[in-house]
């Protein structure tokens, strides 16, 4: 709804394509696994409540977020399926997450048992997934040392091991020896649980390269993030799955300006009017909503269907572009309100989250997220 825009810059989130991507990632799956959507930091920056509402009319099972209150958020947003922290939260946490029903990621025997002890005293039976330290060396308990684990905790009356994983790092990479190595070693350690006749519940361990390029991976559920938002993990995914882009990125010219040439534009002067006939746009999107400053002078927007320089420093709140005026070609004179493009399609042209994250030096994940920060979400 374009009408409750405080800003002239917002992002538009494409729910019939997020929807086409959760269900192209539940067709991976047999009719007994499940499928995990990852919602977690604003699922992904775009909008964790109104996303999960559609992926769960699109088939999502279960949610998993990075912290108690984004777990918290989607319970008060009407959520009411299974939902996963993919980490341990503080001991702290544990009367919240027991109020909202929200299944913490266990792999401390401290944290274990104080949520077993506060289960009992409120009369319920705490849910949570073990995780496995398989080689990525960020959270879990040891794959060598998953059976002495389980049997210290076990005995607990108020909790129940509700699933078990692990997370690779090279999943990108499924033919490598890392990524097999991780396999090994979460195969077995959940064998061994099973033959010492533990229960392990569901057992879950591909994200969103994994689901797409290993399917042996998929056990019972597959935890699936920035897929569902239209964007590729690596380069071998795309020749296995065409997604659809969920996130694209606008603003309207606030200001058109004709500075004579030789002028500056911007903090430091880093660009001067090289010519006559340059109409200078501002457009408010700055470093705080996601554009980093690192972009400044190298970064193309799309007007009118067309590429176009931004010039001078990107501000925090605001940046420029330069459109050459041109009546003998019928560029037309820019105008106050004139939509811009930032990342998305106009016409034959287009300017992709990964044409934004090689500029930058990093990954799509980074960029969708910052544009999520503090524009506005526009459902479309
Ligand atoms: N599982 C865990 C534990 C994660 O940390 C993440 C994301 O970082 C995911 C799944 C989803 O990963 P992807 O977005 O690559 O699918």
């Amino acid at each position: 709804n374009k009408a409750d825009l405080t800003r002239w810059s917002w992002v538009e989130i494409d729910r019939g394509a997020l929807r086409r991507n959760t269900r192209a990632y539940k067709n991976l799956l047999n009719p007994r696994q499940r499928l995990c959507c990852v919602v977690k930091a604003d699922a992904y920056g775009h909008g964790a409540v109104e996303c999960a509402k559609i992926m769960y009319s699109a088939g999502a099972d279960m949610f998993a977020v990075a912290t108690v209150n984004e777990g918290v958020e989607l319970r008060q947003g009407g959520i009411t399926k299974p939902i996963l922290i993919l980490s341990e939260p503080p001991i702290e946490a544990i009367p919240t997450l027991l109020e909202f029903d929200i299944m913490p990621s266990v792999y401390t025997s401290d944290f274990a048992l104080a949520y077993g002890e506060c289960a009992v005293a409120a009369g319920k039976v705490g849910k949570y997934h073990l995780a496995i330290e398989t080689g990525m060396n960020r959270i879990g308990v040891h794959y060598t040392q998953v059976l002495d684990f389980v049997r210290g905790i076990n005995f607990h009356r108020g909790i129940q091991c509700d699933g078990v994983f692990t997370h690779f790092a090279t999943a990108d990479e499924p033919s490598g020896w890392d990524y097999k190595l991780q396999c090994q070693r979460f195969t077995e350690a959940v064998q061994a649980i099973k033959d010492a006749g533990f229960e392990c519940g569901i057992v879950h361990c591909a994200n969103t390269p994994s689901s797409m390029l290993d399917p042996s991976m998929h056990f019972d559920m597959i935890r699936a993030g920035v897929g569902l938002y239209g964007m590729q993990p690596c380069e071998l995914s795309g020749r296995v799955m065409q997604l659809d882009p969920v996130m694209s990125v606008h603003a309207r010219v606030t200001r058109v300006a004709h500075p004579a040439m030789g002028e500056g534009v911007g903090y430091g002067f880093t660009y001067r009017v090289p010519r006559t006939r340059v109409q200078i746009c501002t457009l408010p999107i700055g470093y705080a909503d996601g554009l980093s400053r690192t972009l400044s002078n190298r970064m193309d927007v799309l007007y009118r269907g067309e590429r176009v320089h931004q010039v001078g420093n990107i501000c925090m709140d605001q940046f420029m572009v330069a459109i050459q005026s041109n009546p003998a070609h019928e560029i037309p004179e820019a105008e106050y309100g004139d939509e811009i493009i930032i990342v998305g399609r106009d016409g034959d042209a287009e300017i992709t989250m990964d044409e934004m994250a090689r500029l930058r030096g990093t990954i799509n994940y980074e960029v969708a997220c910052g544009f999520g920060m503090r524009l506005d979400k526009v459902y479309v």
